[in-house]
């Protein structure tokens, strides 16, 4: 079956083929770990890793590599602006290690909440700074970087193609112009491949190199790290639409410059959570993270559930109210399976349901092939659990499958238990009269209010320590 999807660079949907029919390569930029990952941040990695399964689910072995950035990123995407860790290493008065791992830490943990793969392989740029180096020698061997005033650049006026991905090709170039003027760029649009003591003095973590000590730019990394593990080309590069314009067409001119032919096939890009204010930032103050979603009421899957909802290429607007209307929905789904579990015990599926079951899962699965369709793949999975005609046995099958793409923790959802009798005065009155008359051994008054019992829904059995079990009828 084949999959479909939306890539930027062609602007428009097409016929997902990859390089190497063994196994997928996706490259997916990660975070910046000087502070917690907001729930924006989530629903873009939700979305990857559903990319990955669906790949998975037509049949494809996926390597995924994410990278942790831990040096280099600035407060802008650009070259201005203070050093992201850096800051938050003097705000928290710890080392700036301290704050990359406590927060690459809690990253993992609330991907891990959320059900989401750990990514074939996950590397961090302080652990690759020999890779960049190189990659860095290489752009300048090549032509295409040159040396100003204690920093390296990369020249985008030898790139053609610079600023292709977001539409602007170099003849209409506004790249850069925003942003405060360097003087030591040749062109606005240029960007720091390598950074000397010239741009921080105070700068904590630093390496020799062969422009002398100093650390990457932001971008170098995420070209260095996919080639390095997932070779010269790829099938699907992914990250936030806010990438698009600096941190991926800094990325391509890189590689491509370097390697001397296109890189990547396919870039997907996912849409925005904004809060009804508008966006939803980091370095905005955007505070709201799957452990605050927690104190409020929520659990990672209602948070997972509500992402679903809409499609990755429109943008989401959070609000308790719309999270209200997941979790419920959630529960809903929950509580269907654990019916259909209690429901389903020891049956088992006929031939035609067999083929309906089929039939129903490739239908799921077409709305994810076409572009990962989540909202249409939901109300589908919601029309099949509502469905009384079909058997509790298929319903649980289904929902079985579902669980297996998108890890919504249906399959750990207990069977319902049978609901205790509640013994109501009546109830409790003949129960009582029954024990009389078993004492003075009026067994056929004993009868006669079993049956009476009986007639309320209520069985009663004698235990041999003169106890009793009621039953439901
Ligand atoms: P960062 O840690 O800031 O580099 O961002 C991590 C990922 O989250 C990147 O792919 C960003 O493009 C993405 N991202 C940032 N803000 C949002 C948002 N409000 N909604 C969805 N994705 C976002
Ligand atoms: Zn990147």
């Amino acid at each position: 079956m084949s999959v479909y999807l939306f890539n930027t660079k062609t602007r428009s949907k097409e016929e997902f083929k990859p390089l190497n029919e063994k196994e997928v390569t996706m490259y997916c930029c990660g975070p910046t770990v000087y502070s917690y990952a907001h729930i924006g941040n989530l629903r873009t990695y939700i979305f990857e890793d559903l990319i990955a399964n669906v790949l998975r689910l037509a049949g494809y072995k996926v390597k995924h590599v994410m990278n942790v950035t831990d040096v280099g990123h600035l407060t802008s995407d650009g070259d201005e602006g203070e050093d992201k860790m850096m800051l938050a290493a003097e705000r928290e008065q710890k080392s700036v290690m301290e704050i990359a791992r406590h927060y690459e830490d809690t990253f993992f943990r609330h991907t891990s909440e959320l059900k989401l793969r750990r990514p074939t392989i996950v590397c961090r740029a302080t652990e690759h700074i020999k890779d960049m180096i190189d990659f860095v020698k290489d752009l300048e061997d090549k032509g295409f970087a040159y040396f100003s005033n204690g920093n390296v650049y990369f020249d985008t006026a030898k790139f053609p193609k610079y600023g292709c991905l977001s539409g602007q090709c170099r003849d209409d170039l506004k790249h850069g112009a925003r942003t405060e003027q360097d003087e030591n760029k040749r062109n606005p649009s240029d960007f720091v491949l390598w950074f000397t003591s010239s741009k921080f003095e105070n700068q904590i973590l630093q390496w020799e190199s062969p422009w002398g000590r100093g650390y990457p730019g932001w971008h170098i990394e995420c070209s260095a790290m996919s080639t390095k593990y997932l070779g010269e080309q790829i099938d699907i590069h992914c990250g936030g639409i806010d990438h698009i314009p600096v941190h991926h067409e800094n990325e391509i001119a890189q590689s491509e410059a370097r390697l001397g032919h296109e890189w990547v096939n396919f870039w997907v890009h996912m849409e925005f959570l904004n809060t009804k204010a508008g966006k939803m930032s980091k370095s905005t103050g955007g505070k709201t993270t799957i452990d605050t979603l927690k104190e409020i009421g929520y659990t990672p899957m209602h948070y997972k559930y509500f992402t679903l909802t809409s499609h990755y290429r429109s943008s989401a607007v959070f609000s308790e109210e719309a999270m209200d209307g997941a979790k419920k929905a959630y529960e809903n789904l929950c509580d269907y399976v654990a019916t259909f579990k209690a429901e389903a015990k020891n049956s088992v599926l006929t031939q035609d349901e067999i083929a309906l079951l089929d039939q129903l899962k490739t239908e799921f699965n077409n709305y994810l092939f076409d572009d990962i369709k989540t909202p249409l793949a939901i109300s589908h999975i919601f029309g099949v659990a509502k469905d009384n005609k079909k058997s509790a046995k298929l319903r649980l099958e289904y929902l079985m499958h579902v669980d297996s793409v998108f890890n919504l923790e249906l399959s750990n959802v207990e069977a319902k238990k049978e609901e205790g009798i509640e013994i109501t005065p009546e109830i409790a009155q003949l129960l009582e009269q029954r024990k009389e008359a078993r004492a003075q051994k009026d067994w056929a008054k004993s009868d006669e209010i079993r049956d009476k019992l009986a007639s309320l829904g209520v069985g009663v059995k004698d235990l041999p320590n003169k106890e009793i079990e009621l039953i439901r009828l």
